[in-house]
């Protein structure tokens, strides 16, 4: 390594490990620096980098540690990219904001989501400190570099590291972003685009707005403000129509950068200072070179420390002008020429650097077409393997029926009576059954699963169903043997049973042996059936009921305990129809879209944080006259990050303070089986009036003497969600009530949840939770991931159903892909497949 750079990073090794006193040298950093300057320029560094190092380092001496040290990490950052050897950095586990205690020089500083990487553009004082390095003219050459020589493309797979330019530590930097490959980075969408594409002349600037200006430096001068904290750099250009003062602060190398005389693109907004027009820390590039970063549509990236917006720019060009045409395209041409959407190799170039927005909007449309094919293709072709599967036709008599329906004591809407014929023709048809039971809460379920078990049993067969929570599991229990042994006789009472964690291990193991032989016909049970070594004689059927609570695993784990048996799954969550038909695009769906009834629909009200008196009075008076209530928290326990009540201290204070004169039970997720077992059983005879819960009581619970619903903490659940709730209501005779007091005032909130006053439809309000929440609330955890496509988006129902067609002609042609004209197709699809492998269920 050049020796004075080697000389600065022990210095500044030596600063960081005193915690930045400013002491590591004799006279301070700030001294070293006047005299490391002669040294490294007479040494060879380039004037720029070491101009950059002494800006970085001027005023060290009056800066805090934290500051101190986020100035190191800029010098060490340029002194990486001058020379890749420079070693570790200073203080490898500080990353202080790369924004701290820095003037906000720019106009506007967006902030990123938390947890995603910090977007910036132009503000970060290092962006031209790594062009300067020569860094880019390395980039550059890599443009300018004949494929003949390179020999054949670099592989996609390759790392970071093969692209010119980008050493070892900017390739670990820039693994901080997901970013490890040259394929990684062709995919590394931008966030969005600034609109540096209208080019004026000076004279017709407008102030506020956004442009672009070409002219010849005039002049260009830097002076130290604010009593010699900070530097600004002023510039003036002119095109011939007039001339325009342009400034930059802390950019102190640009003086070398921009000499008079150069030509210049500037883009930024046109603002005013002293009644005169300027423009204020605007991008900036030479006019002979290729445009990236003004004069034009420019993408923004999300940044992390260390990774500058015009360097990450550079490379990214770099990259995609390099590889963009050489990335197989999956799209058969006559399909694409058909829908009219541009090749993969323009569409790539074009989201990255486009030349319009319509030709952005095309790219955009093309590269998520493709992810929306695949998607569906791997569903389809799911589809297609499940029903080249047989079993055993299972033939119900209409006797059975009958005798069913004879005993149940309310007669069956007719969605429900479609459901029935649904499942029963599946049953007979020699095929498995793979079918989505979708109904609102309360639109009753249950009795389908129930008539479906009792078919399978009553041919011999065993039926398993799984429930998320032992509450929901002991429910069930009780609903099958009330529809199927108690009043029908259709079954023994004993081959009904329940296996959950608090079954006694002597019930267990006999349920067990039950299973193998076949005495057990029906079996209710949590994880635990599972878990437990539980093995069947002729397990035909297995149901889930609230499919979103379980992985697409434990759907497989308890598949796996029979050959091929028929799946009933069922979802009270109303999955708005686009996205099922992705998502669930493998199973049959039926719809239970018709309430029982007789129901009175649930009041709901909205209320302010500051009107919780009131709920308690209202449901007070409830439990005055005879009824029960649930008051739920979104938190278990208090943390200090969440400001969610601890549902285990209101408990408290509800009992204590509030209803001091009813009984106050509590039920959270953390509670042993029995107990939380018991408080449910409690409320259910009415021996508790008011439950307070945390979320698990969402799923399934059924009191129909419990009136009231309040919700706290309301903003915090999706509208699907808090709908859910509100369903654990209203099962009775009784008009009921749900209330919900957010922990907020945010006005937006408000708004959201004032949804939930409006509507009792539940399709609406999870449409609803789509739109403002994305797909994530209605997929269980691992099909979450499904909310990661790049730039498909699930609520896109136009796009679904021509992605769905195509995708339908395609595998009608060619169900295997086994076509020349489709192996890219068919390699896209197996990639995209094993990398989602899980999501679809
Ligand atoms: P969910 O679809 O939410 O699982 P359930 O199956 O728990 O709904 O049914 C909710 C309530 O409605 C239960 O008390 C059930 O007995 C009752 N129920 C179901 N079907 C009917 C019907 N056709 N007429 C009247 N009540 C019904
Ligand atoms: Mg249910």
């Amino acid at each position: 390594m050049n020796a004075p750079l080697a000389k600065l990073t022990k210095f500044l090794r030596l600063e960081a490990d005193r915690g930045y006193d400013n002491r590591a040298v004799l006279g301070g950093l700030e001294r070293m620096v006047e005299l490391w300057r002669e040294e490294a320029l007479a040494a060879g560094v380039t004037s720029a980098t070491v101009e950059a190092v002494a800006a970085r380092l001027h005023d060290y001496s009056s800066l805090s540690p934290h500051s101190r040290q986020e100035a190191l990490e800029g010098v060490w950052r340029l002194l990486e990219e001058a020379d890749p050897d420079v070693g570790p950095p200073a203080s490898p586990a500080a990353s202080p904001s790369p924004n701290a205690d820095r003037p906000a020089v720019h106009h506007e500083a967006p902030s990123a989501a938390p947890g995603a990487p910090s977007e910036a553009h132009g503000e970060m004082t290092t962006d031209d400190d790594l062009e300067a390095q020569g860094d880019d003219g390395g980039l550059e050459m890599a443009i300018a570099q004949p494929e003949a020589t390179t020999g054949k493309a670099p592989a996609l797979s390759a790392p970071l590291t093969t692209v010119p330019g980008i050493g070892p530590k900017s390739a670990s930097t820039l693994a901080k972003l997901g970013l490890r490959t040259l394929e990684d980075l062709l995919w590394y969408l931008p966030r969005r685009y600034e609109d540096y594409s209208q080019l004026k002349t000076i004279h017709r600037l407008w102030y506020g707005e956004v442009v672009t200006v070409i002219g010849t430096v005039e002049s260009i001068e830097m002076r130290p403000i604010r009593g010699g904290r900070m530097k600004l750099v002023e510039c003036i250009v002119s095109d011939g129509t007039g001339s325009l003062r342009v400034t930059w602060f802390n950019q102190p190398w640009l003086v070398n950068q921009l000499r008079p005389g150069t030509a210049v693109a500037l883009s930024g907004m046109v603002d005013q200072y002293l009644g005169r027009l300027t423009m204020s820390s605007p991008e900036w590039e030479p006019l002979e070179r290729q445009q990236l970063h003004t004069n034009r549509i420019v993408p923004i990236y999300g940044l992390t420390a260390g990774v500058t917006a015009r360097w990450l720019r550079r490379v990214v060009d770099s990259v995609v002008g390099r590889l963009a045409g050489r990335v197989p395209d999956p799209l058969p041409d006559t399909m694409r020429a058909e829908l009219d959407l541009p090749p993969l190799g323009d569409a790539l170039q074009q989201v990255h650097f486009p030349d319009s927005w319509e030709r952005l909007r095309s790219a955009q449309a093309r590269l998520a077409f493709d992810e929306m094919l695949l998607l569906q293709l791997a569903v389809m072709q799911q589809k297609h393997e499940w029903t080249a599967l047989t079993t055993e036709p299972l033939a119900v008599d209409d006797d059975w029926v009958a005798a069913f329906n004879a005993h149940l004591p309310y007669a069956l809407t007719a969605a429900q009576t479609q459901a029935m014929a649904d499942v029963r023709h599946d049953l007979g048809s020699g095929r498995p059954m793979n079918r989505l039971l979708q109904g609102d809460v309360g639109s009753g379920k249950t009795v389908i699963a129930a008539a479906a078990m009792g078919m399978t049993a009553s041919s011999g067969a065993q039926a398993a169903l799984l429930a998320p929570t032992s509450i929901l599991a002991d429910q069930h229990l009780a609903s099958l043997r009330s529809l199927l042994s108690e009043g029908g006789g259709l079954l023994p009472e004993g081959s009904i049973r329940l296996l959950i964690g608090a079954t006694p291990a002597a019930e267990k193991e006999e349920i067990r042996r039950g299973l193998l032989s076949g005495d057990i016909r029906i079996v209710v049970g949590t994880h635990a059936l599972l878990e437990e070594p539980v093995a069947f004689a002729r397990l035909r059927l297995a149901v889930i009921d609230e499919q979103h609570r379980f992985g697409v695993e434990q759907r497989a784990a308890l598949r796996g305990k029979g050959a091929n048996p028929h799946l009933l799954v069922m979802t009270a969550t109303p999955i708005p129809r686009s996205l099922a038909l992705t998502v669930f695009g493998d199973l049959d769906l039926t719809l239970l879209d018709e309430m029982p009834a007789g129901r009175i629909p649930i009041e709901t009200r909205l209320l302010r944080p500051a009107e919780r008196s009131r709920a308690y009075r209202f449901i007070t008076a409830q439990l005055e006259a005879g009824r029960q209530a649930f008051v739920i928290y979104p938190l278990v326990e208090g943390s200090e990050k969440v400001e969610a009540k601890a549902a285990v201290d209101e408990h408290h204070r509800l009992q204590d303070e509030v209803f001091p004169s009813y009984r106050v039970g509590l039920l959270h997720g953390r509670l042993r089986p029995d107990d939380k077992d018991e408080a449910m059983a409690q409320f259910r005879r009415g021996e508790l009036h008011v439950l307070v819960s945390t979320s698990v009581v969402e799923v399934g619970v059924d009191v129909p003497n419990a009136t009231v619903m309040l919700i706290e903490g309301a903003n915090r659940f999706g509208l699907a969600q808090l709908h859910q709730f509100r369903g654990r209501v209203g099962r009775g005779l009784h008009a009921s009530y749900c209330l919900l007091v957010p922990d907020t005032d945010d006005e937006r909130e408000n708004e959201r949840l004032q949804a939930m006053e409006s509507t009792n439809d539940g399709f609406r309000l999870a449409e609803m939770d789509l739109e403002q929440r994305g797909p994530g609330d209605f997929l269980g955890t691992r099909q979450a991931g499904f909310a990661e496509l790049r730039l498909a988006r699930l609520t896109d129902v136009h796009l679904i159903e021509k992605a769905r067609r195509e995708a339908a002609r395609l595998l009608e042609l060619d169900p295997k892909l086994t076509r020349p004209e489709h192996a890219a197709l068919a390699r896209a699809l197996q990639e995209f497949a094993s990398a989602r492998k899980g999501e679809i269920s």
